[in-house]
C-alpha cells in the first residue's frame, strides 16, 4: 500500500479536496474506502507512523512506542488506569486482539430506546455487521487453535456451570506466536492496515502519516477543512498542513476525537464535547498451576466468560471475563514484590495462567485537553462499578480455583492470595478499587454521542455533527453506553452507517 510520510514532506502542504477523515484506525479506515468508492477526492490524515510487516519485531520496548498513543504510558489523570490505545497507520486494530464480536442487541435497542438513536437497530445494522464479518474474514477459533490460559478458562467455566464459550476473530494463517499485542509480524490479522486502507488506497484514497490535525475548521455553521502539522521521526513538528474540503470525518478514537472536537472550540450549547468517556476498565488475577502453562504461546484470547454479564442498565452484573496474558516486561511491572521476591514471583511466570475481568461500565468520564494540548482523561470510577470490579476479581479467582490452580493471587497493595474457596469466600473485597489493584482500560468509548437530541448527544444518528454541516464522527466516540464486549467490529459498522451521509456532504 502507497502511503505519503508527513516526515518526509519539504515545505508546508495545502490541499483542496472533497473529505477529509482524521484518524486511520477500525472507523476512519472504513469512512476513507467508502468516500474513496463514492468516487471523491478524500485524504486521510494520521498523526502516527506507517508501519509494515517487517516492523513488528515482537518486542515490547520497540513496539510499546511506536504502536501506541503516549509510547504505552497513556493514563487516566490520577494515574489509576492504564489506558492503551494504537497510534499509526491502521490504528488500535494493529496491536489489538483480533476478538469480533457485533454490538449485542440489547444495546443497540437501549441506545433507540432511551438514547435517541434513530436507524440503528438490530436489523438495520445486521447486513452493516455482515458485510464488516466478510470483509475480515471473522470466524470461530477452533478449539485445536486454543492455548492453555484459555483452556483452563474453559475448564473453570464447565466445572462451575458457568456460561463461556469459544470467540471468533479476523484472524487467516495465524502462527499463533502469541504476540498480537505487538502487531503481527506473519501478516495474519484481517486489520485495517491489512485490508480495509488498501482498498481505500486502491479506489483512490490517499493516506498521510506522520500528520497530526490540530483544528477543525469550520464557518457559519460549515466545515471548511483542517490544520495539521507534518512530525518529524522525532514526533516534533517541521511543516504546516492545510487541507480544505466540504466533509471531515472525525475517527481519531474516543480520545483523540473529542480532544479535536474540544481544541477546535467546536459549537457545544449543551456541554456534551468530551462527556460520558467509558472506558471497560479491568484487572487482573493470576492462577499458579504446577504444571507449565506458558500462557505466551498461542492465540491470547480464544474463550470468553459472560456469566456475569447482562447488559441490562444498572445491573449488578455487568464483568465480561477472558485471558489476559502479559509479556515479560508487562508481567514484571504488574508482579508483587520487589528484589528477591519478584525475581521469585517471576520464576512462576511459565505456570501462570491470567484473566481480566472487564467492567461493563456505567462511570461516566470526561476527555478535556490539557494546557500541553494533549488529551487528559478523567474517570472516577463509581460505588457501583467499583462493585462489579470487586465481583469481577473475585469470578476470576472462582475460576481459576475451579480449573486446578494451586494459589490464585489478585494483584493489590498489598497483594492477595488465596488457595482455596473457603478462603476466597472469607476475602473482604473492599480493597478492589482503583489505585489499590492495577487497572488497565483497552477500550474507550463515548465523548461524541450519537442520539437525536442535542442537549444530550453531539452527533445525530447520522454521524453528523448537530450544528456544524459537514462534520461527522465514525469512531468509538459515538457510543452513548459502553459495551460489555470488544468494540472494533461495532467501530467499523458504525462507521459503514455513518459514510453514506458523509458521502452525501461531500459531494455538496
Ligand atoms: C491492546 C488492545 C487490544 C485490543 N483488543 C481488541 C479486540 O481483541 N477486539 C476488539 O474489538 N477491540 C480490541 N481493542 C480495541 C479496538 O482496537 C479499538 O476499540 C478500535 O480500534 C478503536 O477504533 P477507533 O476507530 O475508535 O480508533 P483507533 O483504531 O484507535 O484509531 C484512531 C487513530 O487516530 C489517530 N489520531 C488520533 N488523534 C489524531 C489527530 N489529532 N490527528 C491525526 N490522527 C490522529 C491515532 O493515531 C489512531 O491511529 C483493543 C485495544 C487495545 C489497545
Ligand atoms: S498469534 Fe497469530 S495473529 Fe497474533 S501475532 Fe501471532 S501470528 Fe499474528
Amino acid at each position: 500500500m502507497n502511503v505519503l510520510r508527513g516526515r518526509d514532506l519539504v515545505g508546508d502542504l495545502s490541499l483542496d479536496v472533497d473529505a477529509i477523515v482524521v484518524g486511520t484506525g477500525a472507523g476512519g479506515s472504513i469512512a476513507l474506502r467508502e468516500l474513496a468508492r463514492a468516487g471523491l477526492d478524500v485524504v486521510a490524515l494520521e498523526e502516527g507512523a506507517f508501519s509494515t510487516v517487517a516492523d513488528f519485531d515482537q518486542r515490547e520496548d520497540h513496539m510499546l512506542p511506536r504502536l501506541f498513543q503516549e509510547m504505552g504510558g497513556r493514563a487516566t489523570e490520577d494515574m489509576a488506569i492504564r489506558v492503551l490505545q494504537g497510534r499509526g497507520v491502521g490504528g488500535s486494530t494493529v496491536h489489538n486482539t483480533n476478538l469480533c464480536k457485533r454490538t449485542p442487541d440489547a444495546i443497540l435497542e437501549l441506545w433507540a430506546r432511551e438514547h435517541g438513536v434513530e436507524g440503528a437497530g438490530p436489523a438495520e445494522m445486521r447486513p452493516g455487521f455482515e458485510a464488516i464479518e466478510r470483509d475480515l474474514s471473522v470466524s470461530l477459533i477452533e478449539p485445536s487453535f486454543r492455548n492453555a490460559n484459555n483452556d483452563l478458562l474453559r475448564a473453570g467455566c464447565e466445572a462451575l456451570g458457568w456460561r463461556g464459550g469459544p470467540l471468533a476473530h479476523n484472524r487467516v494463517g495465524c502462527a499463533q506466536s502469541g504476540f498480537c499485542e505487538l502487531g503481527c509480524a506473519f501478516d495474519a490479522k484481517q486489520n485495517a492496515l491489512k485490508i480495509v486502507l488498501p482498498q481505500a488506497v486502491a479506489a483512490g484514497a490517499r493516506v498521510y502519516s506522520d500528520v497530526r490535525v490540530e483544528r477543525v475548521l469550520f464557518e457559519a455553521g460549515c466545515v471548511t477543512g483542517v490544520q495539521a502539522v507534518a512530525l518529524d521521526e522525532a514526533g516534533a513538528p517541521h511543516a504546516r498542513v492545510l487541507v480544505r474540503a466540504r466533509a471531515i470525518v472525525l475517527a481519531a478514537s474516543a480520545v483523540g476525537s473529542a480532544a479535536l472536537a474540544l481544541a477546535s472550540g467546536l459549537p457545544d450549547p449543551h456541554g456534551q464535547l468530551g462527556r460520558r468517556l467509558r472506558l471497560h476498565p479491568g484487572g487482573i488475577v493470576a492462577g499458579t498451576f504446577d504444571r507449565a502453562v506458558e500462557g505466551w504461546h498461542g492465540i491470547p484470547q480464544s474463550y470468553e466468560c459472560t456469566e456475569h454479564l447482562s447488559f441490562e442498565p444498572g445491573s449488578d452484573r455487568r464483568v465480561w471475563i477472558v485471558p489476559a496474558f502479559a509479556h515479560p516486561i508487562g508481567a514484571a511491572a504488574t508482579m508483587p514484590g520487589f528484589g528477591a521476591a519478584h525475581m521469585a514471583a517471576m520464576r512462576t511466570y511459565p505456570r501462570l495462567a491470567v484473566l481480566t475481568a472487564m467492567v461493563h461500565d456505567e462511570t461516566s468520564g470526561e476527555v478535556v485537553v490539557g494546557d500541553d494540548g494533549r488529551p487528559v482523561l478523567r474517570y472516577r470510577m463509581s460505588d457501583a462499578d467499583q462493585a462489579q470490579l470487586a465481583r469481577g476479581l473475585a469470578a476470576c479467582a472462582r475460576l481459576l480455583l475451579a480449573a486446578g490452580a494451586r494459589e490464585v493471587s489478585i494483584p493489590a497493595i498489598p497483594p492477595r492470595r488465596v488457595r482455596s474457596v473457603a478462603e476466597l469466600d472469607a476475602l473482604d473485597l473492599s480493597f478492589a478499587r482503583p489505585h489499590a489493584v492495577p487497572l488497565t482500560a483497552v477500550h474507550p468509548m463515548g465523548t461524541l454521542r450519537l442520539g437525536e437530541d442535542p442537549r444530550r448527544s453531539v452527533v445525530r444518528s447520522t454521524g453528523e455533527h448537530h450544528q456544524v454541516r459537514g462534520l461527522f464522527v465514525a469512531d468509538g466516540s459515538l457510543f452513548p453506553t459502553s459495551l460489555g464486549g470488544p468494540p472494533q467490529i461495532s467501530i467499523y459498522a458504525f462507521a459503514l452507517h455513518v459514510a453514506p451521509h458523509a458521502v452525501e456532504r461531500a459531494r455538496g
